[in-house]
């Protein structure tokens, strides 16, 4: 069905345009690939590992500076 077609799309939380490539699923969201990005320094994941926080996702580095508690030396 057609009206089921349209809902099983999903949305970017980002721009709120349609998916039509790979999705990422993160925040409780839907994400193009190119829209996930980290919080602090809004560079992509394109599929990387990020750390999620308060309802906003990092990238290792950030995630570190702001919640790590493990110095470089010590990790
Ligand atoms: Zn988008
Ligand atoms: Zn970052
Ligand atoms: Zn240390």
């Amino acid at each position: 069905l057609r009206c089921h077609d349209t809902m099983g799309i999903p949305i970017c939380g980002a721009c709120h345009r349609p998916i039509e490539e790979r999705v990422i699923t993160a925040l409780g969201k839907q994400w193009h690939v190119e829209h996930f990005v980290c919080a602090v320094c809004e560079k992509p994941f394109l599929g990387n590992k990020h750390y999620e926080k308060a309802g906003l996702a990092y990238c290792e580095l950030h995630f570190n500076q702001r919640y790590g508690n493990m110095c470089f030396r010590c990790s």
